[in-house]
């Protein structure tokens, strides 16, 4: 269920190795909803967690795998995602915060990963879907050579070879245009 039991960390800590699938994480739920990003693999978390007083503290690696499509070239393909997180957690008790303490532990919460938690648990899903969510590519690839699509004509050319010219040889794309040869027409 991607959370911590306070009571079941120990004076060694405790180590958490779990799956949860994407659906059961929400901000994983909307990425996916608004793009063509699917998630292929639950997510595989694998955390360290410490208490110092009601402080918890949490390193882990949370792994998945999606299928999403090429910037350059636009096919679908699968890639491996990895995020190594660490976070601190601390109680959640609003009534016993004055207000200035308050600012401070807002603040110390945009700088670093603080979680608040009450009760007895910590939910780590939105930590966890916001730093898978950071690790995903902003220009993902599906191999560094990707050719991408022909400007001209559209058509791969990772899989076909197009027959349109070489672009001017000044422009600094020439090269890599060059590159798959194109006859030149008559
Ligand atoms: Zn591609
Ligand atoms: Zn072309």
């Amino acid at each position: 269920m991607l959370r911590i039991h306070i009571g079941s960390i120990t004076d060694q800590g405790l180590n958490l190795d779990e799956r949860e699938d994407a659906a059961g994480l929400p901000l994983l739920n909307i990425v996916a909803g608004e793009g063509d990003l699917r998630f292929i693999r639950p997510v595989h978390l694998i955390i360290h967690a410490t208490l110092s007083g009601e402080t918890v503290l949490i390193d882990g690696i949370a792994e998945t795998q999606v299928r999403l499509p090429c910037s350059r070239c636009l096919e679908p393909f699968n890639l491996k995602i990895q995020a190594g997180f660490s976070a601190t957690a601390v109680p959640e008790i609003p009534s016993l915060i004055d207000p200035e303490a308050a600012d401070d532990i807002e603040l110390a919460a945009d700088d670093m990963d603080v979680i608040a938690y009450s009760g007895d648990s910590i939910d780590l899903r939105d930590e966890i879907a916001q730093q898978i969510i950071m690790a995903l590519p902003f220009k993902p690839l599906c191999r560094d050579a990707c050719k991408g699509l022909c400007s001209r004509c559209g058509v791969d050319l990772n899989q076909t070879p197009c027959q349109c010219s070489p672009l001017d040889e000044k422009s600094p794309f020439a090269v890599l245009k060059t590159r798959t040869f194109p006859k030149k027409q008559e």
